[in-house]
């Protein structure tokens, strides 16, 4: 065990939501009884096109897919106005961030990211030996200035998430600006968009449109959210194509499947699915926020598929609570938010039976 690379064996893992039929199976009901809002998972269900474009695949299972996922990528060079050559794809977003720590960070250098940032970053800065460089957050969003700042000479990339995961906050285009400002050309800034779909407000900076700005920027995205594709995973960067090339040499040759690689053509081609994704966000957003200010909770406001709701005492026993009636969220203390739940933004119905269970144990 010695042998493992120095920050592996201090690595927490990532905890995943807690699976429906695990649940079912403790409380002894049938899996139709359970309501999960804890993964960010689109809960509008499967666009048929998707469905239709996995049958389409069935037939071919013993080849190999395009390892160079050749269709995926002009299909997202035609819908973004990038080129192919920018692009990596990726098993989920989580790989590609994987691949970014693997091709940039070692021993001796450190990636800077907030204090609530998403669960992957310190996995994929530790498991390659390098240094997490952690900025505290301001009013639980990232602090631009502050991480500015904390960029010193080992420094080789900088995670932003933006919306950010768990707490929803998001930085608007002039503070964006004002921070590229500051970076070293020789920093990779990595932008994470992975809920990015979701984001109405007009001040918010999408990243695709800066890569002609920024050599050192990297945006990535993801199939998991807005596109319904969560088990399917797939999910790419956009970057300099300099990046992009490195990033494909420490790519495992067929990291993305026939399936995913097909559904993923598909559900980008499906506006109207992407439409009824994001309208039914907003309606469920606009629920749970009502319910959270008729019970005097108060929640950090998101611009994602899910919302961060304080109880001002530890929400352990909340949650448990909630797991007793077949509702599963997701805690955040291993965010350092131990007061806080995470809730998916559901479909209106299962919202509203998150809100009852809650209700009841609040009672
Ligand atoms: N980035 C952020 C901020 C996320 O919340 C998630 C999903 N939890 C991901 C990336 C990764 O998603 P996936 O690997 O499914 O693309």
């Amino acid at each position: 065990l010695d042998g493992a690379v120095e920050g592996v064996a201090k690595l927490h893992p990532y905890i995943p939501g807690k699976p429906v039929d695990e649940l079912a199976r403790d409380l002894n009901l049938n899996v139709d009884n359970i309501v999960k809002l804890a993964s960010n998972e689109n809960p509008l269900g499967p666009s048929q096109k998707v469905l239709d474009a996995i049958q389409a695949q069935l037939s071919d299972v013993t080849r190999y897919p395009d390892g160079n996922g050749f269709e995926l990528k002009s299909a997202l060079s035609a819908r973004y106005g990038v080129d192919s050559g920018q692009i990596t794809l990726g098993n989920g977003s989580n790989d590609v961030l994987d691949l970014i720590a693997r091709a940039f960070l070692k021993p001796g250098k450190n990636a800077v990211f907030s204090q609530f940032a998403f669960a992957v970053y310190p996995i994929s800065t530790q498991a390659v030996g390098a240094e997490m460089n952690i900025v505290p957050a301001k009013n639980f969003a990232h602090d631009l200035p502050a991480m500015a700042a904390a960029i010193n000479d080992q420094t080789q990339v900088v995670f932003l998430a933006n919306p950010n995961n768990p707490t929803g906050t998001v930085f608007s285009r002039t503070e964006f600006e004002a921070f590229m400002a500051k970076v070293p050309d020789r920093v990779l800034v990595v932008l994470d968009e992975a809920y990015s779909e979701y984001v109405e407000n007009p001040d918010y900076p999408d990243g695709l449109g800066y890569l002609p700005s920024y050599a050192n920027l990297i945006v990535t995205r993801t199939f998991s959210k807005a596109f319904g594709l969560a088990s399917l995973r797939v999910g790419f960067a956009v970057s300099h194509p300099q990046v992009a090339d490195l990033l494909n040499r420490v790519r495992q040759p067929f990291n993305v499947d026939s399936f995913a690689l097909a559904a993923a053509v598909a559900a980008l081609a499906d506006v109207e699915y992407l439409e009824k994704s994001k309208a039914l966000n907003d309606q469920g957003m606009a629920q749970l926020e009502e319910a959270f200010k008729a019970l005097a909770l108060s929640y950090i406001p998101s611009a994602g598929n899910f919302i961060s709701v304080d109880f001002g005492r530890d929400a352990a026993p909340i949650n448990q609570a909630l797991l007793e009636k077949g509702v599963i969220v997701r805690p955040v203390a291993n965010y350092g938010m131990p007061t806080f739940l995470r809730i998916s933004i559901g479909t209106k119905q299962e919202n509203q039976t998150f809100i009852d269970a809650l209700k009841e144990i609040l009672a």
